[in-house]
């Protein structure tokens, strides 16, 4: 056991969270259940042009319906908040001060013009311009390097725009560690120096996040890949600030379901399958994009799949509730490479938990999605949904499964009727008819012996009857067995559909 861990799952609310944002949630939530450690919620928010409106909500909604809330963060144990980084904001500029002072950042007072013109000059040349050690001195940048002291004071005094640079050094290796994939070295002659500050007050996401990571008391960082090329300068920046660095573990990407190229939000709407965990609406061009609760996905289902995605535990087990989870999760087991999202997957997950659903929960989701079932006894439909949930994958699918149960059929499926209707079915039925109304004690077993009996001890074939029956009770033939229905419906409505389909043979 790990002791004190102390994880953060960080958004930042620029949009709804994909399912990508929900996998590395459940992954930092897993590693801090397991380790008794403490799950924080911090929001990222330093980006004002990018915010949504809507959703931190959102996000918190998301968590919980997964089952998997944070512990601490905006308005929960907050006892090392404020959690949104706009409310800390008032926090930031004194460690960037702080590493101007100890030269490990610089003031830089190029304009976007002056540096859209040297990257332009540089692609002109088939170079790309880095703002790095190799041009940082060179006297045709305009930064605190270059300038004398008094310089930069005096423009700092005139108002003029600046940001903070973090001054990555020449010629170094960095020697990192990623608890899932290993060590790994960095030239930091390929760095650039990464802005971690600007003079409208706000950091950037780096100095923010580091500096919250630090505060926070965060243990272990567990993020996307997409964050690995950032792991460089956070870790120069832990060394600048003379603290003890977290451990880091990126998880692999999310591929799409061809396994080229990473999943992105816009595929689902492309590919017809949900990308959210919930139903997002845009508050700018109220487009909805769908989500798996609303399309009937269980949130057991979402976390085993989840799970899925770039873990394993090494074992053919593969149904795992949360409980499972925390027990064998293990970040060693997650893996380097792409995890292939496969929307079949999950469906094939959702049907495993719909049979692990109490009846009686899933009848009553059944009868409010259909004005038809609402003054039907939730405990008949209860025992109609046991009967054929082994079928269904959602709860949309049982009505489909099971509408028989409700209402005699309007009609014969056609080529069921052909199949099933032969000149001698009639009589065939009548007679069935005199055998189901001599049975006093109306139960599957009596059902089941005495029609069987007749079958047998009249020598008629098995299909002959049983094919007409079903067709007479289903209107197709399809459904569970003859016997749980026709005891389901009772002997009068039996009787009544048996002579219905003799009326219209
Ligand atoms: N705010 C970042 C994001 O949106 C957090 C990355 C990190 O975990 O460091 O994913």
């Amino acid at each position: 056991m790990i002791k004190n861990v102390r994880v953060r799952f960080a958004p930042s609310p620029t949009g709804p969270l994909h399912i990508g944002g929900v996998r590395t949630a459940l992954f930092n939530y897993l590693f801090a259940k397991k380790h008794n450690g403490t799950f924080v919620l911090r929001i990222e928010d330093t980006d004002q042009n990018r915010y949504v409106p809507g959703t931190e909500n959102y996000i918190i909604e998301a968590l919980n319906w997964c089952h998997i809330p944070y512990d601490e963060g905006p308005g929960k144990n907050e006892k090392f908040g404020p959690y949104r980084q706009s409310e800390r904001k008032h926090i930031y500029k004194a460690y960037a001060d702080k590493l101007i002072a100890s030269g490990d950042a610089y003031y830089a007072f190029d304009t976007s013009e002056q540096l859209d013109f040297h990257r332009k000059d540089h692609e002109e040349k088939g170079k790309t311009f880095i703002y790095n050690w190799h041009n940082r001195e060179k006297g045709r940048l305009v930064n605190s390097l270059v300038l004398s002291k008094e310089e930069t004071q005096a423009k700092l005094d005139a108002g003029e725009d600046y940001v903070i640079r973090f001054k990555s050094p020449q010629d170094e290796t960095l020697h990192l560690t990623d608890l899932i994939r290993g060590q790994i070295t960095i030239d930091t002659n390929i760095l650039d120096d990464k802005v971690l500050f600007k003079s409208d007050g706000m950091p950037t996401y780096h100095l923010a996040n580091i500096v919250d990571d630090h505060l926070m008391e965060i243990s272990h960082v567990i993020r996307g890949e997409e964050w690995l090329p950032s792991l460089a300068l956070h870790y120069q920046l832990y060394q600048a600030f003379g603290w003890d660095a977290p451990e880091f573990a990126h998880l692999p990407l999310i591929l799409k379901p061809t396994g080229k190229g990473k999943l992105s939000k816009r595929d689902g709407d492309k590919l017809g399958f949900p990308v959210f965990p919930l139903e997002w609406e845009d508050p700018k061009t109220n487009a909805i994009s769908k989500g798996y609760k609303e399309d009937g996905y269980f949130p057991e289902a979402m976390i085993n799949f989840l799970a899925f995605l770039g873990w394993n535990p090494g074992t053919e087990q593969e149904i795992f509730n949360l409980e499972e989870l925390i027990n064998a999760f293990d970040l060693e087991k997650v893996n380097k490479s792409g995890a292939r999202f496969d929307p079949d997957k999950i469906k094939w997950f959702n049907h495993h938990y719909m049979q692990e659903q109490n009846d009686l929960e899933l009848a009553e989701a059944f009868q409010s999605n259909h004005t038809s079932l609402s003054d039907i006894d939730i405990h008949y439909i209860a025992m109609v949904v046991g009967l054929i949930k082994e079928r269904a994958t959602f709860i949309s699918d049982l009505w489909e499964l099971s509408f028989f149960f409700f209402q005699a059929p309007r009609s014969y499926d056609e080529k069921a009727r052909k199949k099933a209707f032969k000149e001698d079915t009639s009589d065939i039925l009548k007679t069935v008819i005199a055998v189901v109304e001599s049975i006093e004690d109306f139960t599957v077993e009596s059902l089941q012996k005495d029609i069987k009996g007749w079958i047998t001890s009249n020598d008629i074939n098995f299909g002959k009857v049983m094919m007409p029956l079903r067709l007479a009770l289903v209107g197709a033939l399809q459904g569970p067995d003859v016997f749980d229905i026709m005891y389901m419906i009772g002997k009068m409505e039996t009787i009544k559909r048996i002579e219905n389909a003799i009326k219209t043979m």
